[in-house]
């Protein structure tokens, strides 16, 4: 039995149009999300055989294939469920919509809303190669921190919980937006699914002693 699986979408092919058209989120659902999905199971067995034979030869690429491929499989099931129809998601978190205490952390962490969207704009648009813009709660201070991720799995702080991530790899926007990555992200924020954004804060921050930092 595979260990990971690739979660259904939360809504058909053509639900974010037209920020994001059916054929990519299609591709990039049923082939790339897919293709990590099977990356990680594989590299699992392959080091279970790693272990059973004890040939250690390819340690560290097995290591690096796993973090590579499971990250990935993690950022694109949050990705999903980040997102939702232009008519139902985007503009700002808001107390009426009862995600107010994400507003506020926001505010907090960031200064404004306004400095946040700025923030994670830029990181996502000015990735070198393949990355991501990730939005994260930081456990040990309890802040909300904007990391610039590479590839899917480097230049992350260790324990910090992504809740909002937008995708900045070619195969998220090329078909549709050709080589305007800024415009691409600049679009995504009308997408964006606040409710989904507040729950996974209220969900990182009510584990604080996860990483057991506290005594
Ligand atoms: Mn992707």
């Amino acid at each position: 039995m595979p260990v990971y699986t690739l979660p259904d979408l939360p809504y058909d092919y053509s639900a974010l149009a037209p920020v994001i058209s059916p054929e990519i989120i299609e591709l990039h659902h049923d082939k790339h999300h897919a293709a990590y999905v099977k990356g990680a199971n594989d590299t699992l067995e392959q080091l279970a055989e790693a272990r059973d034979k004890e040939t250690w030869g390819s340690i560290n690429g097995l290591e690096k294939s796993l973090a590579f491929h499971l990250s990935g499989h993690i950022l694109h099931s949050i990705y999903w469920q980040n997102m939702t129809g232009p008519k139902e998601g985007g503009g700002e978190p808001l107390a009426q919509d009862g995600v107010g205490e994400l507003a506020d952390a926001l505010t907090e962490s960031f200064g404004s809303f306004a400095g946040f969207k700025a923030q994670l704009t830029k990181a996502a648009a000015t990735t070198q190669g393949s990355g991501w813009g990730v939005l994260a709660y930081e456990p040990l201070s309890g802040r909300l921190i904007v990391e610039q991720v590479y590839d899917h799995q480097g230049n992350v702080g260790q324990g910090s919980v992504p809740i909002l991530v937008f995708d900045a790899w070619e195969h998220a926007f090329y078909l549709q937006y050709k080589n305007q990555k800024v415009d691409f992200i600049d679009a995504m924020w009308a997408v964006v699914n606040w409710q989904d954004v507040a729950k996974r804060y209220e969900a990182a921050k009510s584990r604080p002693d996860a990483l057991l930092l506290a005594p």
